[in-house]
């Protein structure tokens, strides 16, 4: 598709419903669709939220539709009386409402398949704005539509986000599409950093010069969430120049963050750990205590991973530690479970008894009880062993996650390890 670099397309969403406005209900549809709109490179710039009443939603639908190109509303399209959004866009549009025959015969057929009786509510919902192109619904009763009002397009879908995600996929998306809509990605780069904070990443990035203006081209955004961090540059047009600009400030960025990016793909740690074992055929185990499985857990989430993955150990006692891994009794009373000697033993013994090219132990205090001086609450030792060519070798590492929950000291130890596991095979895939 023939994209004009100038072409820039602005949406408008407008989630409508009496409960959303009530505060009985978060509006989740607005942002779930500015993200995937955002995603492909589009603008949106403004949400707006409604309750059910046909002439402020028909006010608010003519003053979005002056600036916007797109505007996609969500909710109100159930049988019943209150929901109003076909007679607003409707009026909005000033036309009539007309019964759409195929919907009709789709409608009655689903509630045949149910072995239901359609109630003569139902009726409203194949009522349609004359003019709009009927959208399906694979998961509901409510089907959507598209229609224009003057140069904007205006997409109604239904308010369940099981049936609203679908439609927009698989009908919205295509259509503005077909429009010729610029919905080409911008030219853009993505990272996914670790063991790093935003206050940090700014101060680097401030070193580097001034890469975070709001008019910088290209445009840096970050994010963090659960301890990782999500860059994206983005070019701010398909000119040439600003192609050739981005894939520079992409290399720059190379250089200041390698250290810190795991991937330039995959954002879930877990999933870009299992494509790296996958692709170089490495096996790997782990011997749990602190995380009670959750590493194993998080790495059996990714799809094929059985390829390299066979079986774990989760051994909480130390009595666990000795009969399963052949932790030694002495090692375990001389420097406690919570040691670096321990979480090597115990790498090793669940690599010898798997048979893998890795392995990663963990053990550590989740608290809130059990600390003590030496030991507090949120230390956790970690113990990856790897063997390369006959050669076996073993580190230790330990963590402070300092005023953490149990739970949280439990998800960070869950995350680093499968970093130190992404580290470990990465250097092994390049031997
Ligand atoms: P409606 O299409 O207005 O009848 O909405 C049906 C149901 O979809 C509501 O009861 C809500 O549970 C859900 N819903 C509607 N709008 C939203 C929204 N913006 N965000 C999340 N859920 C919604
Ligand atoms: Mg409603």
């Amino acid at each position: 598709m023939h994209v004009d670099p100038k072409i820039s397309c602005h949406f408008s969403l407008l989630s409508l419903g009496d409960e959303l406005v009530q505060g009985k209900k978060t509006d989740t549809n607005s942002p779930w669709l500015a993200k995937e709109l955002v995603e492909l490179g589009l603008e949106p710039e403004e949400l707006c939220t409604l309750d059910d009443g046909v002439t402020h939603i028909c006010a608010a639908l003519l003053r979005l539709a002056e600036a916007a190109d797109v505007v996609l509303i969500t909710g109100g399209l159930g049988p019943t009386l209150d929901d109003v959004t076909r007679e607003s866009v409707a009026a909005a549009a000033g036309v009539g409402l007309a019964e759409d025959a195929a919907a009709l015969a789709w409608l009655s057929g689903r509630f045949h398949e149910m072995g239901r009786e359609m109630a003569a509510s139902n009726l409203r919902q194949v009522l349609f704005p004359e003019g709009a192109r009927v959208l399906p619904n694979e998961k509901g009763t409510a089907p959507g539509f598209h229609m224009t009002i003057g140069n904007t397009e205006v997409f109604a879908l239904p308010g369940p986000p099981r049936e609203m995600k679908p439609m927009f996929r698989n009908s919205v998306v295509p259509i503005l599409e077909s429009l010729g809509k610029s919905l080409e990605l911008l030219p853009r780069a993505r990272f996914y950093l670790h063991s790093t904070s935003e206050s940090v990443f700014a101060e680097q990035v401030h070193g580097a010069g001034d890469w975070m203006a709001r008019d910088a081209n290209p445009l840096l955004a970050v994010t963090a969430s659960h301890g990782v961090l999500s860059v994206q540059l983005t070019a701010r047009d398909r000119t040439a120049a600003s192609n050739q600009k981005l894939e520079q400030r992409a290399r720059d960025f190379r250089s200041l963050f390698g250290d810190f990016i795991y991937s330039e793909a995959e954002s879930r740690p877990a999933f870009a750990l299992g494509a790296t074992l996958i692709a170089a055929g490495l096996s790997v185990t782990m011997a749990e205590s602190c995380t009670g499985g959750g590493i194993a857990a998080a790495l059996t989430d990714v799809p094929g991973i059985s390829a390299v993955f066979e079986r774990s150990f989760v051994t909480y006692s130390n009595a666990a530690k000795h009969a399963d891994l052949g932790v030694p009794e002495q090692l375990l009373e001389a420097n406690g479970a919570v040691s670096s000697e321990v979480v090597a033993a115990m790498a090793r013994g669940a690599a010898e008894r798997a048979g893998t090219d890795l392995a990663l132990s963990v053990s550590g205090i989740a608290g809130p009880g059990g600390g003590t001086e030496h030991k507090p609450v949120g230390l956790v030792w970690f113990g990856v062993y790897a063997v390369h060519k006959g050669e076996a070798t073993v580190h230790t590492v330990s963590h402070r996650f300092p005023n953490a929950d149990r739970a949280q000291v439990r998800t960070w130890a869950v995350r680093t390890g499968l970093m130190l596991l992404l580290q470990s095979a990465r250097d092994l895939a390049k031997k």
